[in-house]
């Protein structure tokens, strides 16, 4: 579904299977090819350890800015599709995987449905979210409080910079 307007989303990148590196690059080349979509800002590559299960590899992360005229549920679907195209599959909760694509926001949209929250609720909470998300978007606020605010208040995660 196309949207009334160009918006402005970000998108949370993550695997750590079947070469993660690779993994997280193709799809921000292929997020470059979505419809109705441009990247606009990609961040480094990092490094985090897991959250939840911990008998996981560590994994590759990055965020992307990117312009949309998709509705936030096409876009959803589009990402979910790139997931597929990755040859997720769904175990465990929080376990490994090829390819994560979570929206991580929408312009300054707010929706809780069954399919899709926005903002991600967890991201404010996330070292591997923020920190990409401050290097490529240092002025963007959350729920009213800067990257800089919420970084105070990350608790210890692993998280180190892997490539550019
Ligand atoms: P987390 O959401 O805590 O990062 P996860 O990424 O492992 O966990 P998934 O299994 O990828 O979770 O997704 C579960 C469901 O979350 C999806 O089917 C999707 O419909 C829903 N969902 C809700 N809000 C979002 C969002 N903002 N971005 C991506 N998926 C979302
Ligand atoms: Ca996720
Ligand atoms: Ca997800």
């Amino acid at each position: 579904m196309r949207a009334a307007h160009e918006a402005v989303a970000y998108v949370g990148l993550g695997s750590n299977l079947d070469g993660p590196v690779d993994q997280v690059r193709r799809a921000l080349e292929a997020l470059a090819r979505l419809p109705l979509t441009s990247v606009t800002a990609r961040s480094s590559l990092y490094g985090s350890a897991p959250i939840g299960p911990q008998d996981q590899p560590d994994f590759v992360n990055a965020v992307a800015a990117v312009t949309t005229r998709l509705s936030p549920l096409a876009l959803l679907d589009q990402l979910q599709a790139l997931e597929q195209r990755h040859r997720r599959v769904r175990q465990r909760h929080w376990g490994p995987r090829t390819l994560d694509l979570d929206l991580l926001c929408y312009a300054d949209l707010h929706l809780s449905t069954s399919r899709l929250t926005l903002p991600h609720p967890e991201m404010p909470h996330r070292r591997f979210v923020i920190e990409p998300l401050a290097e490529i978007a240092p002025s963007l606020t959350l729920a009213g409080a800067s990257l800089t605010a919420w970084r105070k208040h990350l608790c210890d995660q692993t998280l180190h910079r892997l490539a550019p």
